[in-house]
Parts: structure tokens; C-alpha cells; sequence
């Protein structure tokens, strides 16, 4: 059962903390993992709920959350301890980001693409294949990535999507990279980049193709790009529906020369992982697990008379109301129970079932929240979606989710049904 809010958190001078969304108890979550995940959770109340507002209405970046996100070493969250970080692993880092999403979404999302970097080229590329030399000369490399976060509060960024197929895994990145002496030479570019003029690296999927070749999926390269390199322009505007603090826009790379360092994957690697990992697909969701449960607490609060700066007005004495919070407390627990068991379950070569539980938990929340909010809405009434109280925000941002590429509510549908009717290789003919 979700408690909105801690009975006893109350001490002199500090506001009472929000209970965990996921209790370290009755989720059998370790000291560690409560403590680190305690920690994105007071940042987000105490600091990046109050900030989330004016970072959505200009759509600016959260630079500020990003320095004190540094401060408290959750840039460092997935990096192993021995080269500085928190060495949470994935399950603990999807916890941890459930609670930044809660208070303020554009800052858990942009995070999210920050973390990957670290993660898919730390724990997750521990579980690939790699001969002895490749494993070497990845570990000399992701210490300079890890390095420059760590100590000097570097932020990396994701972006893949290129308004094809590509991202959706159907065919090679149309972004280039052309091997020449030392490294490569990157041209293409990238539309919905978050972070873009913000990053200091753009950890970039693009081909390497040599002069005459055919593009192949299967020489994806993973670079990580100076936000400062010759040839690299960030252009259009931006001034979407939700998540707006992401600063999505476009990004152009032009001729850019990348180092060999620059690689966050070995040769082979990214699209090793894309096949025998795929729940490194499913890291945007805790984005909107945290926004789920954001609009579950909005609407206890709300009905109880308890939001700030509003009337102490009491609505949830009427029966409607309480139907109406039972259900999404239902819908919450739903969430919370499928999502929990697919981030607890990520590691390579799941079986079918697990992935099949990862499409769905995926869908499940990013579909959700904003159902939650949908209902949250509908609930409390016309007061509650003015633009000074942050469900309106809740509502907008939640609508983002189901589109994220590569695994869309769309997507998910088609992979379940197919992956669900027929075995590997399996044809009607
Ligand atoms: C706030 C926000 C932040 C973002 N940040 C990033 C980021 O940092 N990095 C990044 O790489 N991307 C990012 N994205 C991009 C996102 O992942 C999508 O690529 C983007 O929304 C563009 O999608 P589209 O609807 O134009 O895609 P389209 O390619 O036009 O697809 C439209 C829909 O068709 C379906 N579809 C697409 N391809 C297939 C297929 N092969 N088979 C079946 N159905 C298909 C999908 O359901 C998809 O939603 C962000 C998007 C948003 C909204």
C-alpha cells in the first residue's frame, strides 16, 4: 500500500519526506539500495519540486538540478565504486529515478540519458561478449568518461533518434562515422536530442562505414561527442506539449572528428546489446513511474484539503471521490507490481516471458500515467488544473511517454502480439 506521505518524517525545520514509492521492506531492497534511493528522493521533494514549474514554463534546462545532482554523486549513480561512483546497479538506479520523475519530469528524463551512458557501458557491457584486448582498452576508455563526471560534473546525453526507422531498430543509423586515422569523422544528425546545448558530450548511434561499404546494423558505433567539437550545431526551436525542461531540439554534426577514446562501446558491442539486453530499452520508463505516483499523491492530497498555497477545503467525503481514488490506487499497485518485477529482472539473454514482461511493464506505466493523471484530473475538479499547482504539468508530461522511441506503446503492442504468436524464425508459408 502507498502512503503519500510519511507520518513521522516531520523534524524541526524540515518538511515532513514522502514516503518511498517503493517501501525497502516490503520490496526486500537492501540498506544500500534504500539509502542511495532515499537520497534522489529528498533532492527531488526538497529542492527540484519547487524549480519544476519555472523550468516548464520557459522550457529551460535544469542546469541548476544538474549541479546539485553532481553535488550529491547521483551523476555518478551507475558508475562502479572504483572508479568513483555509487555502483548502483540497474534495478536500484530505475528506483532512484522513479523518485526524481516524481518531482520534476524533464529532470528525470534528461537524467535518464545522462545515467545510460554510464550504465550501458558499465554493468550492462560487463554482461557482453569481449576478447581480453577489447575488454582492456574499454575499461582504459569508460575511466576517462567516468572521470570527467565524476570529478568534474560532466553531463553526457543520448541521442539516437533520427525520423526513421533507425531508432525503432528496423535499419542502420543514417548518422555516419567514417574511419580515419586516430578515430572518425561523424556526419548526420539527430532530432529530439534532450540536452542539447546543455551536454558537454552527446553520446552519439551512428554507422561506421568505410568509403564503398553498405550500412549495417551491426557496426553501430557509440560515440561520445564534444558538445564543443568543430562541426557540431544545435538548431531549431522548442516548444512542445510536455517535458519541456528536456530541451529536445536538433542536432547537427557536420564533418566532426571524434577520437578513438571517444568510443563508450567496443566494435560489435551496442549491437550485441540491443540483442541480448533489452531492457536497456525500458530505463526511460522510471520517468513516469515517479509521474504515476505524483499524480496518485496530488489527488489524495488535494481531496484531503492539504495542498500548499490552496484552501484547506476538504473534498473526500463524497463517495465518487473515494471510487475514484480507489481505482487509481488499483491501477497504481498494477503498475508498480509489473514494472518492479521487469526492472528487478534485467540482466542478459532474458527468457521470452521476461522480455514479453518488459514490453508490457513498459507499456503498462508509460500508458498509465497519464491515464492516472487523466483521472486525477477528472477528479479533483477545475481548481486543481490551474497552471499554479503541478498536475496540469503531471498531465502533459505523462502524454510524452508512450512516444519514446524505440519501444513506443505502439511498438510494444506489435512486439507483444508478434513475439507472442510466433516462436524465433517461425513463418506461415
Ligand atoms: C520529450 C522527448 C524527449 C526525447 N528525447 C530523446 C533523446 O534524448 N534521444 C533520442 O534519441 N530521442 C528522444 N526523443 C525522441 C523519441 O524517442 C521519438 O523518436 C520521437 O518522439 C520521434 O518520434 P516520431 O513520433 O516522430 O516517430 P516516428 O518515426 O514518426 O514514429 C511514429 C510512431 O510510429 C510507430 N513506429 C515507428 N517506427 C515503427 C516501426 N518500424 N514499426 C512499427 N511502428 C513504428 C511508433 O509507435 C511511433 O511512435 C524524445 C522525445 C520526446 C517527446
Amino acid at each position: 500500500m502507498t502512503a503519500p506521505v510519511s507520518k513521522n518524517a516531520a523534524t524541526a525545520g524540515k518538511i515532513a519526506l514522502d514516503a518511498p514509492i517503493f517501501d525497502p521492506n516490503a520490496f526486500r531492497l537492501s540498506e544500500e539500495q534504500a539509502s542511495i534511493i532515499s537520497r534522489a528522493r529528498e533532492l527531488g521533494q526538497t529542492v527540484f519540486a519547487d524549480r519544476a514549474a519555472a523550468y516548464d514554463r520557459d522550457a529551460k534546462f535544469p542546469t541548476e538540478n544538474y549541479r546539485d545532482l553532481h553535488r550529491a554523486g547521483l551523476l555518478g549513480i551507475s558508475i562502479p565504486k572504483r572508479h568513483g561512483g555509487l555502483g548502483a546497479d540497474y534495478q536500484t538506479y530505475a528506483l532512484a529515478a522513479a523518485e526524481i520523475g516524481r518531482y520534476c519530469g524533464a529532470t528525470a528524463l534528461t537524467w535518464n540519458m545522462h545515467v545510460c551512458s554510464t550504465l550501458w557501458s558499465g554493468p550492462l557491457a560487463d554482461d557482453l561478449d569481449m576478447d581480453a584486448a577489447s575488454r582492456a582498452e574499454h575499461e582504459r576508455r569508460r575511466s576517462i568518461h567516468y572521470k570527467r563526471i565524476v570529478e568534474d560534473g560532466a553531463i553526457y546525453s543520448q541521442p539516437f533518434s533520427e525520423g526513421g526507422a533507425a531508432a525503432a531498430g528496423g535499419v542502420a543509423f543514417g548518422t555516419e562515422a567514417k574511419p580515419v586515422k586516430g578515430g572518425w569523422v561523424v556526419s548526420g544528425k539527430k532530432i529530439f536530442a534532450s540536452l542539447s546545448g546543455h551536454a558537454d558530450y552527446y553520446g552519439v548511434l551512428c554507422t561506421e562505414i568505410a568509403e564503398g561499404e553498405k550500412a549495417s546494423r551491426r557496426n553501430t558505433l557509440y560515440l561520445a561527442i564534444p558538445a564543443k567539437a568543430d562541426g557540431v550545431s544545435v538548431v531549431g526551436d522548442w516548444d512542445p506539449l510536455g517535458m519541456r525542461g528536456t530541451v529536445s531540439r536538433t542536432l547537427l554534426f557536420k564533418d566532426v572528428f571524434v577520437e578513438e577514446d571517444a568510443a563508450l562501446m567496443p566494435r560489435g558491442v551496442y549491437f550485441q546489446a540491443a540483442q541480448r539486453w533489452p531492457h536497456m530499452f525500458l530505463t526511460l520508463s522510471p520517468t513516469y513511474m515517479g509521474l504515476a505516483q505524483a499524480a496518485y499523491d496530488f489527488t489524495v492530497r488535494y481531496l484531503r484539503g492539504e495542498i500548499p498555497g490552496t484552501p484547506p477545503v476538504k473534498r473526500r467525503m463524497y463517495p465518487t471521490k473515494q471510487i475514484a481514488v480507489a481505482q487509481m490506487q488499483i491501477k497504481l499497485e498494477q503498475i508498480k507490481a509489473i514494472w518492479f518485477q521487469a526492472v528487478s529482472e534485467a540482466h542478459a539473454n532474458p527468457s521470452k516471458e521476461q522480455v514479453l514482461r518488459a514490453y508490457a511493464a513498459q507499456y503498462s506505466v508509460m500508458e498509465g500515467a497519464n491515464e492516472l493523471a487523466t483521472l486525477a484530473i477528472r477528479t479533483c475538479g477545475g481548481q486543481a488544473m490551474l497552471k499554479s499547482l503541478p498536475l496540469e504539468r503531471i498531465y502533459r508530461d505523462s502524454r510524452c511517454g508512450s512516444l519514446m522511441l524505440p519501444w513506443t506503446a505502439e511498438l510494444c503492442l506489435d512486439r507483444i502480439g508478434r513475439e507472442a504468436l510466433y516462436e524465433a524464425g517461425e513463418t506461415d508459408d
